[in-house]
């Protein structure tokens, strides 16, 4: 659609009245630019953590169906309180829910993927002049069940209605300038990055950046939406997202540590065909992501398996692992917590050895060992003990004078 906008606001940008009022503000600027307007907000600042908390308080192991259904109430507070705000400043306005909205979603409650967006609703809103507000992280399935879409997941709401809806350009809003060279909290020295292709923002979304959600990334690459992350507290440029982006002589573009993740390991397993599959199959049918994946070299009939996942999934990959062991006669599971995620990204990484070494040599300047080892195209991560991530980080950052 032409001079299509989508904007997306996170959960700091709308936390209370006055920056609600703001963010009012900057979409009827946008409007007023003669841009028609798709807004996606978040819950206010920490409600869906504060949900989750009252939710434990009850059950320490609530349905997923339900935890959908609360969490949902969240979205539907901030879109409601902003369709609010941007009346009283005399525009017109409609806020939608995800199922008012025909986003339709897989079953998988808490992380449920959008499979289908039927746009006529928002379409006609849009076309009758109205500024539409969109609850983010939200679906619907095909029963009509309320799902959500993950963490974060108010990002792929608006990467996916850009793309179902041809925006021109979809705004990531956040309380930062843009997708940095290392989360600032940590690395001082860390800078905005003006522009940053698919592939890195997504190593660096997918190693611990709490950048954008991942699955928006994949999104907007794949139909090629063209986006941007920036403050809604200031008019700076922000980091554009596309297709290539030149480098000039820096390869490292950003460096993540994770330390959301788990590992796990089985210890002598049979070592035999097919046992590596029916493991990794048992977690997919789980629905657990599983990250590095290490397999030892033995010598004799048995091998180590190890491998890392979300700290959220650890209950459930733990649990999918033993019944695993038992099954095969493997001798125990252990896992393990301390660990985190360090990652270097770039375009290019891999091909340049000096790279891989500077980094190794600079966990060894600290004393650090490195657990596991992985790389792709554009990265290369260490699993190391979490207590020392950040001093890690730091230390790199530098190494690489960034
Ligand atoms: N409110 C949800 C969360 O906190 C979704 C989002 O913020 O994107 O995870
Ligand atoms: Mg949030």
């Amino acid at each position: 659609m032409q001079d299509l906008i989508v904007q997306k606001y996170g959960g700091s940008s709308v936390a209370n009245v006055e920056r609600i009022k703001r963010v009012a503000g900057r979409i009827i600027e946008t409007k007023e630019k003669g841009k028609k307007v798709v807004v996606v907000v978040s819950a206010m600042g920490d409600t869906t953590d504060e949900l989750i908390d009252l939710a434990m308080k009850l059950n320490a192991n609530p349905p997923s169906r339900e935890m959908d259904m609360l969490l949902a109430t969240g979205e539907q507070v901030s879109i409601s309180l902003l369709a609010i705000a941007i009346q009283a400043k005399g525009h017109d306005v409609v806020s939608l829910t995800g199922a008012q909205c025909g986003i339709i979603t897989s079953s998988v409650h808490k992380k449920a993927r959008i499979n289908d967006i039927q746009t006529y609703r928002i379409e006609k809103e849009l076309a009758a002049g109205k500024i539409v507000i969109v609850a983010g992280f939200q679906g619907v399935d095909e029963n009509r069940d309320i799902t959500t879409l993950g963490r974060g997941g108010s990002d792929t709401s608006a990467v996916a209605l850009a793309a179902s809806l041809k925006a021109e350009l979809c705004e990531i809003y956040t309380d930062v300038d843009g997708v940095y060279t290392a989360d600032p909290r940590v690395v001082e020295e860390a800078s905005k990055i003006d522009e940053i292709s698919y592939q890195e923002v997504l190593e660096m979304a997918s190693t611990g950046a709490k950048v954008l959600h991942p699955r928006s990334v994949e999104m907007a690459e794949k139909f090629k939406v063209p986006l941007v992350v920036r403050s809604s507290y200031n008019y700076n440029e922000g980091t554009i997202i596309k297709e290539e982006v030149k480098m000039e002589k820096v390869l490292v573009r950003g460096i993540s540590l994770d330390e959301n993740i788990a590992k796990i390991s089985i210890f002598e397993v049979p070592d035999q065909p097919g046992i590596a599959f029916r493991l990794f199959s048992a977690l997919a049918k789980s629905n657990i992501h599983v990250d590095m994946i290490v397999q030892n070299v033995n010598r004799t009939a048995v091998n180590d398996i190890s491998f890392t996942i979300d700290v959220d999934e650890l209950q459930e990959a733990v649990s999918v692992a033993q019944k695993f062991a038992f099954e095969v006669n493997a001798q125990k599971v252990e896992y393990d917590q301390g660990v985190a995620k360090l990652s270097v990204i770039g375009t290019g990484i891999v091909a340049n050895a000096e790279i891989a070494s500077k980094f190794f040599e600079a966990l060894f300047e600290l004393g650090i060992n490195i657990q596991t080892i992985s790389t792709s195209e554009i990265k290369i991560s260490c699993l190391i003990d979490k207590e020392r991530g950040k001093e890690a980080m730091v230390h790199i950052h530098k190494k690489f004078d960034m």
